[in-house]
């Protein structure tokens, strides 16, 4: 569950149950809600989409693959754990000596817990694919005049315990993350924003933008959520993957201010602290959203859309 103040209206049950159809052909199930194994014809969709976001990419943007985990300091540093600690999933092992490790797996072979026995590694799994840019774009020096841009992708993780199929604990995510002055990073979301209802259309997705806040945990969370609704940091993609679902948020555009400026160090050649942006692409929900819309046989989807997709 999310933050509980966040809980969402109650699933609408005849459009889980469409969805579930859909997705029995796209997953197989493996055991933990959540988390799916991908059929071809599924990733097949997910390839082109990340190919079709890879051509709208601007000219100077610096690509970089993240692996599905990061250095727990620099999560922790980022504020994550007063935002979202409940969806934070952390890497652990055995840590201890031999005897220790024999230890741990004998009480396992015995019918016991040997987890009692994990520590923390200094590993997290990525709640999202731009938390490592900044301190990596920190670590350069100061930012230049015109700023930066990079393209950044990564497997997520969240604790999100959902049986929901658009909530899965483990998914993708596609970003590109402005880096430079408040007006460049305002221009940034502004004209994705625009763009990416463009690229809905032309995906034959129908599609709506709306103000959104993030699940931020707890009462405290609660406050933080209506701040960042008045000030209008965060909007998201919204589409209905049947006619009278209730949207599923696909694409999210979010202003941070001088949030990681600050935690890192951000600064141009004068000093002034660089604001950030990102915009998220949800590539499970996004091709899910495809499948949902235009049928289990891309062969016959739309022209524009198999176009786009180069099907
Ligand atoms: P939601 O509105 O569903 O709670 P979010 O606002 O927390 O998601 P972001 O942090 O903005 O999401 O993540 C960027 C994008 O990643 C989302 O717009 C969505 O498309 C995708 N995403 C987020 N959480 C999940 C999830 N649990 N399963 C699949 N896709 C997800
Ligand atoms: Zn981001
Ligand atoms: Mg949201």
């Amino acid at each position: 569950m999310k933050a509980p103040v966040q809980a969402p209206p109650p699933a609408d049950a005849p459009a889980q149950d469409a969805l579930a159809e859909v997705a029995a052909q796209l997953f197989v199930p493996l055991g933990v809600d959540g988390v799916y194994a991908r059929s071809a014809l599924y990733e097949d969709i997910v390839g082109r989409l990340s190919a079709y976001i890879d051509r709208q990419r601007e000219p100077g943007a610096e690509v970089l693959r993240f692996p599905p985990v990061m250095s727990r300091a620099q999560l922790e540093r980022s504020g994550y754990l007063k935002s979202f600690p409940n969806l934070l999933g952390c890497v652990c092992a055995l840590h201890g000596t031999e005897a220790a490790i024999s230890a741990a797996v004998q009480r396992f072979e015995d019918g016991g817990d040997w987890t009692t026995s994990l520590t923390s590694a200094d590993l997290v799994l990525s709640p999202a694919a731009c938390y490592p840019v900044y301190p990596l774009a920190a670590g350069r020096g100061p930012v230049p005049r015109e700023g930066l841009l990079f393209d950044v992708a990564a497997d997520c993780f969240r604790h999100e315990p959902s049986r929901a199929l658009d909530r899965l604990q483990s998914f993708r995510m596609r970003e590109y993350v402005r880096i430079g002055a408040p007006q460049d990073i305002r221009a940034f979301r502004e004209q994705w924003m625009q763009r990416a209802q463009r690229l809905a259309e032309e995906l034959a997705l129908p599609s709506r933008l709306d103000v959104a806040s993030d699940p931020f945990f707890g009462r405290v969370g609660q406050v933080m959520a209506v701040s960042q609704l008045q000030m209008s940091l965060k909007f998201e993609l919204l589409i209905p993957y049947q006619p009278a679902a209730r949207p599923t948020a696909c694409m999210s555009f979010n202003y941070h201010m001088e949030h990681f400026g600050d935690v890192w160090g951000l600064r141009d050649a004068a000093g002034q602290v660089c604001h950030t942006g990102c915009v998220a692409f949800g590539m499970d929900r996004l091709a899910v959203a495809l499948f949902c819309n235009h049928g289990l046989r891309p062969q016959g989807w739309p022209a524009a859309v198999r176009r786009a997709l180069s099907l």
